[in-house]
């Protein structure tokens, strides 16, 4: 049977059904997904000893017959031991396995084995102590290794798949696999000297030497770091080719717009909407992303870029577009606190709710089928909202700029809804608080322009961070009734309480268990009040302004509050479990205090004792900025951390770039150069056709 990448592992009769069942807890399911379950790291048996050459602490192959195998039990531990026998010409050891009973029948007296362990001093004796094993002699002949006495990778495993399962798995289909085309330019390889893919994806596995092996891992991580690469010059490219609608500043207005804030500008708030006034009066569209720490004032300075956008003469529409509710409002709300005077109608788009601000400090509720049509004529121009924006009904007149607002959270198949139907191709600006190392950005988003605020508003103090004992909560509950009676408000965060399948409603169930302990028992004598995401809409929304509006003093929640939420006199964010969250969501919570004048306390909960989490959580106190920690997280987690798993391959890749910049440069490198000759890839179309499939591979949702 000839096998294609394509072909599912239940169709090779060789491998068993509980084999199949242990796969597909590791994802595997085709053929190419298990020879892609790449070895992890390598260990060399190459080296065979003669047996009566062996030395304590040797860690090499033997070669011999069984003259004797025994299973025994020990009478105190009840524990098995396999001993066997083992000789060759120049003597002979004895080998123990412990608690693998089953080896017994595996090997039996007169086979010819391989085994591969460290020799050690047992009872004064030397023995191999659970080596490695495989038999050399079958029915149908002595047959080459595969765990013994050569180079042997050692895969991720799952309980009950072990490696040499794996290896066991994929040598024989490494050995009927259908030839795969090569899709890399041969002078590309023979340059950064790179094995060939079919070879490559043999010396993976297979290897006859570790160097062999590391330069076949080479090879896949610069194709997949090329590929990325290569995608994102290619919509770069194809961005520049699209017309946008013409958006020309005018410096006088702009200078009163700011004049009419409460505040300043920051110099990276200036400096970043200068960069993106600069791209919307270019005729092509912007792609932008605006990255800056929570708190730094981003939605200003995208705010000012919509608002240019609704004041130019050709009457252009701008979209504000935010992954909640809450953020949705609360964005809609300081445009229209920020921007008064603008008679040209602020609409916000939520779920079940629609109204418009027309300039008069009257926000207008309207129904939803006439709000629709005043987009549709272009007379809101300014429209904030949720995903309702991208849902069918939604037609804009003269769509000039997109605002996404915290972007990971949406896929670019969003994207491209909202843009459905503009006759220009809109500008476009995201923004994420999500700190991510530069490296990481440069590779992951070089689709994207990068505008960066780098310092926090003046003024701001260091919010005071403790990690809290169990035996020290009261003291903190006293401190936090303190703060309260000085008129400041406090988030509670509560994680859910376990993997349950209904991961929402688990959560749900904590939010209210604590929120009855704090309402009944801690604080009787507060306002308390509690938010989660199985509320309704209009619920939420009467809650997060009951906070603004100072009606509560202490909001116990989920991480609905994570992203945006802004409560300049909120001055305690206190978490719960905080060992179950990762360092930038950590990050992200802390964020929603510090906003105003008054010093503010991020105090974390944990139960966990384990050396690991007191190491990260005090990297929150350590830590300068949101990036530094990004860094850390980084090294510790793995990038799938704050990439979030929805971007499938992403964290692969983003790992890579991470572990191997020289490699990650030579892929730019080369992104440039096959650009600049062939930017269609006219000349390469293996290459053409592998980019259109990795597109696929690793959808961006
Ligand atoms: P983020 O970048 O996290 O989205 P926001 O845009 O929500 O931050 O801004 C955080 C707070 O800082 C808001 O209350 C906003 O009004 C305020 N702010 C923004 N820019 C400045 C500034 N230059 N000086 C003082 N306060 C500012
Ligand atoms: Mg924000």
């Amino acid at each position: 049977m000839v096998l294609a990448l394509e072909t599912p592992l239940e169709d090779i009769p060789r491998i068993q059904r509980r084999f199949l069942v242990k796969l597909n807890k590791l994802g595997l399911k085709t053929v190419k997904d298990l020879l892609w379950h790449f070895p992890f790291r390598y260990e060399d048996w190459r080296e065979i000893s003669r047996i009566a050459e062996l030395r304590p602490g040797d860690e090499k192959t033997i070669q011999g017959e069984i003259i004797e195998i025994t299973l025994k039990r020990t009478p105190q531990k009840r524990m098995f031991i396999t001993e066997a026998l083992i000789s060759d010409e120049t003597g002979s050891i004895q080998a123990l396995w412990f608690n693998q009973p089953y080896i017994r029948h595996s090997l039996q007296k007169g086979k010819m084995v391989s085994l591969a362990g460290k020799a050690t001093l047992y009872k004064n004796r030397l023995v191999l102590q659970n080596p490695a094993y495989e038999i050399l002699n079958t029915r149908y002949g002595v047959r080459g290794t595969s765990h013994t006495a050569r180079i042997i990778p050692i895969y991720p495993e799952t309980k009950g798949l072990t490696s040499k399962g794996i290896r066991y798995l994929i040598k024989p289909i490494l050995e009927s696999l259908e030839k795969m085309p090569e899709f890399l330019p041969a002078d590309m390889l023979r340059e950064l000297k790179l094995p060939e893919i079919n070879i490559a994806l043999r010396q993976i596995h297979l290897p006859s030497s570790v160097d062999e092996a590391e330069q076949a891992k080479k090879r896949f991580s610069f194709q997949d770091l090329f590929l990325l690469q290569l995608k994102n010059a290619e919509e770069k490219a194809a961005l520049q080719k699209e017309q946008a609608p013409l958006i020309k500043y005018d410096l006088e207005e702009i200078k009163d717009a700011l004049k009419a804030l409460p505040f300043e500008l920051t110099d990276s708030q200036k400096k970043a909407l200068w960069e993106i006034l600069q791209d919307l009066s270019k005729p092509h569209p912007m792609n932008r992303l605006l990255q800056g720490d929570v708190g730094s004032g981003k939605t200003i300075v995208a705010g000012i870029a919509a608002l240019v956008s609704a004041q130019t003469p050709n009457n252009l529409q701008a979209v504000f577009m935010a992954p909640t509710e809450i953020l949705a409002r609360q964005h809609f709300d300081t445009l229209i606190k920020f921007f008064k005077d603008f008679e040209n109608g602020i609409g916000l788009l939520v779920a079940k709710e629609t109204k418009i601000f027309y300039g008069d400090g009257l926000e207008t509720k309207i129904t939803k089928t006439n709000f629709l049509k005043e987009v549709a004529t272009g007379k809101v121009k300014i429209l904030v909202g949720t995903h309702a924006l991208i849902q069918k009904g939604v037609e804009f007149k003269n769509l000039g700029l997109v605002v996404v607002d915290e972007q990971h959270r949406f896929g670019v198949k969003q994207r491209a809804l909202l843009l459905r139907g503009a006759r220009l191709m809109p500008h476009f600006l995201s923004m994420s608080a999500t700190p991510i190392p530069r490296t990481l950005t440069m590779t992951i988003f070089s689709n994207l322009d990068l505008s960066i605020i780098k310092e926090l508003p003046k003024g701001r103090k260091n919010i005071i961070t403790k990690i809290v004992a169990p035996e020290n909560r009261d003291k903190a509950y006293a401190f936090i009734r303190g703060q309260v009676r000085r008129g400041r408000q406090v988030f509670v965060i509560c994680p859910r309480i376990e993997k349950a399948e209904d991961t929402a409603w688990s959560e749900v169930k904590a939010v209210k268990e604590e929120y009855e302990k704090l309402e009944k028992n801690v604080f009787p004598d507060l306002k308390v009040a509690m938010l989660h995401g199985k509320l309704k809409s209009e619920e939420k929304a009467k809650i997060m302004s009951d906070l603004q509006n100072k009606q509560s003093d202490i909001l116990v929640t989920t991480s609905v509050v994570e992203v945006g939420v802004d409560v300049p006199n909120a001055t305690i964010m206190m978490i719960e479990g905080a060992e179950r969250f990762g360092l930038a969501q950590l990050y992200q919570f802390r964020g929603r205090v510090g906003r105003g004048e008054h010093q503010s306390f991020c105090f974390l909960f944990t139960d966990s004792k384990a050396a690991q989490t007191e190491a990260r959580l005090k990297s929150l106190l350590t830590a300068k900025n949101g990036f530094e920690l990004a860094e850390y997280d980084l090294a510790i987690r793995g990038p799938g951390e704050f990439l979030g798993e929805a971007q499938t391959g992403m964290p692969d890749i983003a790992l890579k770039a991470i572990q191997n910049p020289e490699l990650l440069k030579m892929a730019q490198e080369k992104t440039r150069e096959i650009i600049k000759k062939d930017p269609e890839l006219k000349n390469h179309p293996a290459l053409k056709e592998k980019l259109n499939q990795f597109e696929k591979e690793i959808h961006l949702e």
